[in-house]
């Protein structure tokens, strides 16, 4: 009996811990970042775009960085595959040559905040000043003036969406189901597998050029872009997918 009474009170404490921790999970997910959930049907966020052809849209996140984003911007032209950069003002201030580089190969460009600072994409305020920031910071230096917006870590203060209209840019996610977590290396096969086994025109899908080793996403893009193009994929900028979707292409 006293080992049955001991098993109920492991197991009691054990529910326990797990209901306090779901409690601070969702206490974390709804305060400190109230728009996550709200905005998966957001029409104005743009995730995945209609098209008709077999076009898709490769999108790098953190950079520019003299590692990362060189050794992606080669393989892209070895498969003349056009993609779409959202860069950090820092790191553009950092390394301008490399974001130059990005530009001057045709690629898109795009907002991701200048300090990266989840906090600040709380705030709509803090937000709409480090957007500004950014942006005159990528225009001064590559001649590309950003139109998408990707708030770090797809952070959203309450009114973001609104202004981001008004203010001409388009908030840019990416399609949910393609989303392999790179920046946590994953090896490269395991990657590349999940995304060709769903891949469908349309699809934004997004890898990091900055915040650390990137040779696992190196070497996926390569793999993705060899098998895609056998069967027939075009890779575009953003930018080109929603003309498409436009167009009705
Ligand atoms: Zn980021």
């Amino acid at each position: 009996m006293a080992v049955i009474i001991i098993k109920k009170r492991t197991l009691c404490m054990v529910l326990t811990l797990l209901l306090a921790l779901a409690l601070l999970f969702a206490t974390y997910q709804f305060s400190y970042h109230p728009r996550l959930v709200q905005s998966v049907n957001q029409p104005h966020i743009i995730r995945d775009v209609k098209v008709t052809r077999k076009a898709v849209a490769f999108t790098f996140d953190d950079g520019p960085d003299p590692q990362g984003t060189l050794a992606i911007l080669k393989v892209l032209k070895k498969h003349q595959a056009k993609a779409t950069f959202f860069m950090v003002g820092t790191q553009v201030r950092k390394y301008p040559e490399v974001a130059r580089q990005v530009a001057r190969e045709g690629h898109e460009i795009g907002n991701h905040g200048y300090h990266h600072n989840y906090r600040t994409y709380c705030n709509l305020e803090q937000a709409l000043h480090d957007i500004k920031l950014n942006e005159a910071l990528i225009h001064s230096i590559t001649g590309q003036r950003p139109k998408l917006l990707r708030p770090p870590g797809g952070f959203l203060a309450d009114g973001l969406v609104e202004s981001s209209q008004k203010h001409g840019f388009n908030i840019v996610f990416w399609s949910w189901i393609q989303d392999t977590k790179d920046w946590k290396n994953p090896p490269a096969h395991r990657q590349a597998e999940h995304i060709l086994r769903n891949i469908k025109p349309g699809q934004i899908l997004i890898f990091h050029d900055g915040g650390g080793e990137r040779t696992q996403t190196v070497e996926t893009l390569d793999m993705c872009l060899e098998r895609l193009a056998v069967e027939g994929y075009r890779f575009v900028t953003i930018s080109e997918l929603l003309r498409m979707e436009r167009h009705l292409e």
